[in-house]
């Protein structure tokens, strides 16, 4: 195994990155060191009671104690700032951190696409680095299971560019190599992504409204997703992210809205691609209208903290406000 696979530092074990950064510690070598970190410490503490039996794995204080040892660096928090934190903190983040021109820094969050580019060109200025916006889609299951798809804004590897070829192995330890996309330069790969989820968000919603009207019409719910799901109409949400407990056994409304994507999320990524609409002289209709909806399920009880389409409860009874 090549040195960059042995020394690596996993940063933001959340719901993505817990599952991602187990699937590193089983697939790099057993002698090689994971350094995590985490501001949540707990999560930090359980990963290693965990993971430990497969192989070092070592807690650190800051980011940039953790780019200091590690020869690849990934990592996966919820927003713009703090991926800053993460980086750009003079005292704890990474480009605090010994230089090493040769680390490559793989960023897997969803953010916008100018912020990501102001941090990579802070660190490839300082020498910290090559860092790559290299944002997932495949949800907490494609995370536990490797098989993410992966969005990332670097040219396609190729034997003349040593990163590429870097970020095509890391990437493989987590997701799936035929859902790899190779965008272009920094910032591409979450440009690719902002759209996928303007239209997964939006979508999600329409399910609801589309299931919830049906319903009160008075046909089945298991029926209305079977015709649904023969007819124009269907999608990867309503088949697998279907709002309405019971009907999907996998879905996670079926499973009391198990996270999955917080709700809180969605006002993130739809105001990302809102954001990118403006930019772009493309008015975002359809996101915009969706963002008001998720912005008040996300102040709601039954909503906050759970899977995104547990706005379905929200748009059910928008009035109620004590937790299911
Ligand atoms: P999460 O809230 O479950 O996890 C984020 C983790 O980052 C938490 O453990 C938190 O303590 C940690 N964290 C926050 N700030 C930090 C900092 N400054 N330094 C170190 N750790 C920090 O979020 P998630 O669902 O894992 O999502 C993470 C990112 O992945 C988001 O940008 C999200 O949009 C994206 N994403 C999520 C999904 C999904 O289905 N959950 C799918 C694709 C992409």
């Amino acid at each position: 195994m090549a040195e960059f696979e042995n020394n690596v530092a996993f940063i933001g074990l959340g719901a993505m990155g817990y599952a991602m950064a187990k699937n590193i510690r089983q697939k790099m070598s057993p002698t090689g060191n994971l350094y995590i970190f985490d501001v949540f410490r707990t999560a930090c503490e359980r990963f290693y009671h965990e993971m430990q039996v497969t192989g070092p794995v070592i807690i650190v204080g800051s980011p940039r104690e953790a780019a200091e040892f590690a020869d690849t660096v990934i990592s996966i928090v919820p927003g713009a700032d703090d991926v800053r934190q993460v980086y750009l903190d003079a005292v704890t983040g990474i480009i605090a951190a010994r230089r090493n021109p040769e680390r490559v820094l793989l960023e897997c969050s969803t953010i916008d696409s100018k912020s990501t580019q102001a941090v990579g060109e802070a660190l490839l200025v300082g020498k910290l680095g090559t860092y790559v916006d290299t944002p997932v889609s495949g949800g907490v299951p494609g995370a536990e299971s490797g098989t993410l798809s992966f969005l990332i804004g670097h040219g396609k590897p190729s034997d003349t560019n040593s990163v590429s070829h870097r970020l095509h192995k890391v990437a493989s330890m987590m997701g799936d190599p035929k859902k790899f996309f190779y965008c272009g330069g920094l910032g591409a790969g979450l440009a690719a992504k902002i759209s996928n989820n303007y239209l997964s968000c939006s979508i999600l919603l329409a399910v609801a409204e589309a299931m919830a009207i049906g319903t009160r019409l008075g046909v089945d719910e298991k029926l209305l997703h079977e015709v649904i799901h023969h007819s124009t109409g269907q999608n990867f949400m309503a088949d697998n992210v279907q709002p309405v407990p019971g009907v999907v056994t996998h879905a996670p409304s079926s499973n009391n809205y198990r996270l999955g994507f917080k709700t809180q999320m969605m006002i993130k990524d739809l105001g990302l691609g809102v954001q990118a609409g403006y930019a772009t002289g493309i008015t975002p209709t359809i996101a915009e209208a969706a963002l008001r909806v998720y912005e008040k399920a996300a102040v709601d009880p039954r909503c906050i903290d759970r899977d995104g389409s547990s706005v379905y409860l929200h748009i059910t009874n928008p009035t109620r406000k004590s937790p299911e």
